[in-house]
């Protein structure tokens, strides 16, 4: 049975595999490395898995990929996400699995052979179920949407879920694995066969594989192994707005607008929006980031700058 806890001074251990990081890939990584039949530990430096990135997701994931090797990894994510239960072992686990889709709109003519062109490409590496939707389509099945939306690429199959349950459901179905909170690694010891120990502020794990797991914090993970990561880190924001609108359907998709890079979907009691903001500088990671009291305002802004244009 996988245990979760914050560990005492441990001395000099030794695991099959560390993970570094106990956000939603960590844990992950954890729980097959476990099923491989590998003594594992996860070690995390905060109080608690999925509180750093995991926790400031919008929590979506896709199949609409162009690219093969990204689709097949995203296939057969969302074939696991679809039957978590039964991959993880523990039928109490509900991690909230949303299929309403992810449906990326534009109002710009020139876009329209590109998504065209990107649904073909699906079809062509196997992505089940992705369309183009055209404009009289689109404004009848989303009705939200303003009127100057021309068209669309929609897969239903895509969607969100929750990603504190799901990185806590790989952690409970991870087999022996032991998960360290509160032990951060201060080191790693590489010796003529490569990696050969973690050193951590709760004592040293010896071991011969090591994951990166870090985050926004891989680079200084891997400067630690000699390694130079090319990573940039640059924040991303959400917001989550209450509102009452009543034109904003509880069973919108994921919805995308692709000509001013704003997105939002439903959430209880309102909606989560965001817009990738190309002016945001890159930073170093940290722990806290400010709260940036604007991006509420300017999200709203993004996806619903004008009665007219609705949100798209
Ligand atoms: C606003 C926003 C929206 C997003 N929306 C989406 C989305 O819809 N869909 C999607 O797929 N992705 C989305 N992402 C990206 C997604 O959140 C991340 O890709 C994902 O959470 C990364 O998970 P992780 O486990 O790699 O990292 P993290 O969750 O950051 O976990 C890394 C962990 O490593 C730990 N760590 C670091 N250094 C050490 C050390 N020295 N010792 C011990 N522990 C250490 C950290 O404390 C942390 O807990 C979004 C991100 C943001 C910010």
């Amino acid at each position: 049975m996988s245990e979760i806890t914050i560990p005492k001074e441990f001395g000099t251990i030794t695991a099959d595999a560390v993970v570094i990081g106990g956000g939603i890939v960590g844990s992950a990584t954890a729980f097959w490395l476990s099923k491989a039949g590998m003594k594992t530990i996860l070690v995390e430096k905060r109080d608690a898995l999925s509180s750093l990135t995991t926790a400031a997701s919008v929590e979506c994931f896709r199949t609409q990929f162009t690219e093969k090797s990204m689709a097949d990894l995203a296939l057969a994510s969302v074939a696991m996400f679809e039957n978590f239960n039964d991959v993880v072992g523990l039928p109490g686990i509900d991690i909230h699995v949303t299929q309403r889709g992810y449906l990326f709109v534009t109002d710009d003519e020139a876009q329209l052979p590109d998504l065209k062109k990107a649904v073909n490409q699906y079809h062509t590496i196997g992505i089940p179920g992705a369309e183009y939707i055209g404009k009289d389509d689109l404004h009848k099945r989303f009705p939200f949407l303003a009127p100057q939306a021309l068209g669309a690429t929609f897969n239903n199959r895509d969607g969100w879920l929750s990603t504190h349950e799901a990185t806590y459901g790989f952690a409970k179905g991870a087999g022996d694995a032991a998960f360290y909170m509160k032990t951060q690694v201060t080191g790693i010891q590489t010796d003529s066969r490569g990696v050969c120990a973690v050193n951590t502020d709760k004592g040293t794990i010896s071991t011969r594989l090591v994951v990166n797991c870090a985050g926004p914090f891989a680079g200084i993970i891997g400067k630690m192994a000699g390694l130079d990561i090319p990573l940039r880190t640059v924040r991303r924001q959400k917001a989550y707005i209450k509102t009452d609108l009543s034109d904003l359907p509880v069973s919108a998709p994921f919805t995308v607008d692709l000509v001013n890079h704003g997105y939002w979907r439903p959430e209880a009691g309102g909606l989560l929006c965001a817009w990738v903001d190309p002016d945001e500088p890159d930073s170093p990671p940290a722990d806290e980031l400010p709260t940036d009291w604007d991006f509420a305002a300017e999200s709203i802004h993004r996806v619903y700058p004008e009665k007219s244009r609705g949100f798209m």
